[in-house]
């Protein structure tokens, strides 16, 4: 197979704009996105983009083993959570962020992160985390 860079780059778009698919047999978002909709099988979907979309925390775990290079990121943490408006349910790294400062319902923004960098080639990935849209300090925002 020829190595598409227009397809790669394509396919790296869609995944910075968090792409998915949004069924309209049943109205429920499926991410990532599919072809078959995982909650009623139907086969009629449209593509629609996450990025713009705040989101709120569902539930979370906490990684204190991180892989060799990404010492400095730990502890990470995992975080399942809920666009407000599409309600498509999104597992990705939460950011900037304590441990001890989210809770359930957390009203989280997309951020585009670098994870690592492939020094010889120059190349360098980014992927889709969330961060909370106010840093939880303790104070009320009225
Ligand atoms: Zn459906």
């Amino acid at each position: 197979m020829k190595f598409s860079i227009a397809r790669f780059w394509r396919e790296k778009q869609a995944h910075y704009r968090l792409k998915a698919a949004k069924c309209k047999s049943c109205g429920r978002v499926n991410y990532p996105p599919s072809s078959i909709c995982r909650y009623c099988g139907s086969r009629d979907l449209e593509e629609i983009f996450l990025l713009n979309e705040k989101a709120k925390l569902l539930t979370w775990t906490i990684i204190y083993s991180v892989a060799e290079g990404f010492e400095d990121k730990r502890p990470r943490i995992i975080g399942l959570v809920e666009t407000i408006e599409t309600k498509a349910r999104i597992l990705a790294p939460i950011t900037d962020v304590l441990p001890e400062e989210l809770s359930e319902g957390t009203i989280l923004e997309p951020v585009l992160r670098r994870i690592n960098e492939d020094g010889e080639a120059g190349i360098i990935h980014y992927a889709i985390a969330y961060r909370p849209v106010i840093k939880p300090v303790g104070r009320k925002e009225d």
